[in-house]
């Protein structure tokens, strides 16, 4: 889903452009400052009369902002249209955000090998760049195999990898 999702939306440079994403597929984007509405968590979408409007914490620091936002694209990705989210939910659209924010082909062609190189090409928290380079390593020890399925292969190709 995540290689769909950012094969289809044309990505071809990292770190990801969180603002074009949401441009392009028509979705709005506003800052809960902004909109008047007091900011009660770092960010949430609303599906309202076929709109799709994602609400942020401008005052959140700005890597942690692009990982929250990042997080709320995954619950509209995966079609997650309900108020209450359950828990399932929330892993899957924080896994979501992982993958589309650090694909494993870019820390696999890349060579990113701390958690401070992804930080830095991705554009991430730390904490969030030691979770997936914690995933990465687990993949090198066991599966040991990257860029094997087609979608990635594509993904590889556009990012020039
Ligand atoms: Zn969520």
């Amino acid at each position: 889903m995540a290689w769909k999702f950012l094969i289809d939306s044309d990505v071809l440079a990292y770190p990801l452009d969180l603002q074009r994403l949401i441009r392009i597929n028509g979705w709005n984007a506003v800052s809960y400052q902004k909109s008047g509405i007091s900011p009660h968590k770092p960010s949430e979408v609303i599906f309202a009369d076929g709109r799709i409007i994602l609400l942020f914490d401008e005052q959140i620091e700005r890597k942690q902002l692009r990982f929250h936002i990042a997080h709320e694209i995954g619950h509209i990705v995966l079609g997650h249209y309900c108020f209450d989210s359950p828990a399932i939910y929330e892993k899957e659209a924080t896994m979501f955000a992982r993958r589309i924010l650090m694909p494993m082909t870019l820390i696999h062609n890349l060579q990113l090998c701390t958690a401070g190189q992804i930080a830095d090409v991705c554009d991430v928290p730390l904490c969030e760049a030691e979770q997936r380079l914690n995933r990465y390593l687990n993949i090198l020890t066991t599966r040991g195999k990257f860029d094997s399925h087609t979608l990635e292969l594509e993904l590889k190709r556009r990012l020039g990898l």
